[in-house]
């Protein structure tokens, strides 16, 4: 039998405000375990939470951006359970009037396929705490730091039926947010988490089959494995006649396998009721349409702009325009040398390169667009080849802030070797000490020609214009 997997998404997005959504505390990442708490986000008897406003305009935002219908009134409730990372025992969160529905996602996908993602709702809540179990024996420590931190949870619709759809849809969501510059979704930090609700039926079926749940998955190559053991565990289990359990799960991606954490609760096991402490809020049309009028380009407008203006690739100005730092770092550096093919070259060569390298978040990226078309200028003028270049660029990528382009150059001796005679006489050194390769090409062997171009480029240290070395060795051997 073929089957098909369904999933839905439950998102969470912690919001760059600077406070937390009740109390004055900082949402600055990390910190000495509970120094970022105080009696109100630790839910100390008699304290009272203060809305923090600035959480309903980003989550607005992110509504809007998502193509929701806002809610004018908006309401809190009162989610009740205990566990240890939570200290009223109850999270604020909204269950009967989200403050966004109804919205979409559209996501092209590698093979140049497009789908569309239904979002059913997206709600404001509050974080909790981190429990930190020890390595060394069986206690377990509570960080605090984290408790009242502003989140944003976007439900989708069980609309995903691939994997790709899901990492694309999560690549979507954090290039949207950080464009919006309402939260900087590092998965790793968990700043963006996503649970994955998944559950397989025969396909062309219509009926649902009963899902399982996997929690708080920390990187979109996590998610991937988790999602392929999950559907090949269920069709397993059906086609061996087992039933799947409704069930929350948890994936160890150290071991590449999912467990049973607890089954898992309804809405009703959570006794939500209105939250009495938080007076209801309303938002105007002025201000929606303030957030609509200050709404910047995203991505996809962008990579099609980049395409049209500066005659990038599909691929390119795809992987540019979806980061906000590169994206920046393009156009800037475009706009100073006004040569988008070889600002292109660098970014999806050296750039792409070392970040995958180094691990390097791309939004934390620092080069310098005046420094980075002064390097430019040297490689389009021909003074200094790509060979050599990559050398000064690697310096203008790590080099800090006083990194200067022309003295590391005229330090380094990177300069463009334009002495022909040097070429000539670098080229005749090369024939003589290899005997053996002028005889392979006189003998038809064309191929040892880029043999004979590598030495030359190799002993001028890359310095060297490769057509004008190429010349120079063809007109060498033709002439033996
Ligand atoms: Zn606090």
């Amino acid at each position: 039998m073929k089957w098909e997997v369904v999933m839905g998404l439950e998102v969470h997005v912690e919001l760059a405000t600077k406070t937390k959504i009740f109390c004055s505390c900082t949402t600055e990442f990390g910190g000495e375990p509970n120094t970022h708490c105080c009696p109100v986000c630790t839910g100390m008897p008699g304290t009272l939470p203060v809305f923090n406003r600035q959480v309903l305009e980003y989550a607005v935002r992110a509504g809007l951006a998502l193509n929701c219908d806002i809610t004018r009134y908006n309401k809190f409730d009162r989610k009740n359970y205990f566990y240890p990372d939570l200290p009223k025992a109850y999270q604020i969160s909204q269950l009967y009037l989200p403050f966004a529905q109804n919205g979409h996602v559209d996501l092209k996908l590698k093979s140049g396929k497009t789908s569309q993602i239904r979002i059913h709702e997206i709600h404001m809540e509050e974080d909790a705490g981190k429990l930190v179990h020890s390595a060394y024996d069986d206690s377990t420590y509570l960080d605090y730091n984290r408790c009242g931190i502003p989140l944003i949870e976007i439900v989708s619709e069980p609309d995903f039926r691939e994997a790709e759809e899901v990492t694309a849809y999560l690549s979507k969501l954090k290039s949207v947010f950080e464009y919006l510059g309402i939260s900087d979704c590092r998965m790793e930090e968990g700043s963006m988490r996503a649970d994955v609700n998944l559950s397989v039926r025969p396909e062309g079926s219509t009926e649902f089959g009963t899902r399982t749940e996997m929690k708080n998955i920390n990187s979109l190559r996590a998610i991937e494995r988790a999602i392929a053991y999950e559907s090949k565990r269920q069709i397993e289990l059906i086609e061996d006649g087992g039933k799947v359990v409704q069930e929350t799960r948890r994936w160890d991606d150290a071991k590449g396998e999912s467990y049973a954490m607890r089954s898992k609760e309804n809405a009703q096991d959570y006794r939500y009721f209105p939250e009495p402490d938080i007076p209801p809020l309303s938002i105007s049309e002025e201000e929606i349409q303030h957030y609509i009028d200050i709404t910047p380009e995203f991505a996809d407008a962008k990579a099609e702009r980049f395409m049209k203006d500066f005659g990038l690739s599909e691929e390119d100005a795809d992987i540019i325009a979806a980061s906000k730092n590169l994206a920046y770092i393009f156009e800037e550096t475009v706009k100073l040398c006004d040569s988008p093919s070889e600002v292109r070259f660098w970014i999806m060569s050296q750039v792409l390169y070392y970040a995958n390298e180094k691990n390097l978040d791309l939004e934390k990226l620092s080069i310098s667009p005046e420094k980075f078309a002064e390097f430019v200028k040297f490689i389009t003028g021909g003074k200094v080849t790509r060979q050599a270049g990559k050398q000064v660029f690697e310096q203008l990528m790590f080099g800090g802030t006083d990194f200067d382009v022309a003295a590391y150059i005229k330090e380094n001796e990177l300069e463009a070797v334009e002495d022909t005679g040097l070429i000539d006489s670098t080229v005749k050194a090369v024939i003589d000490a290899n005997p053996k390769a002028v005889e392979q090409y006189k003998g038809g062997g064309t191929k040892i020609m880029g043999f004979f171009v590598g030495q030359v480029m190799k002993q001028l240290k890359g310095k060297a214009d490769p057509a004008a070395v190429n010349k120079a060795v063809l007109d060498a051997l033709e002439k033996l």
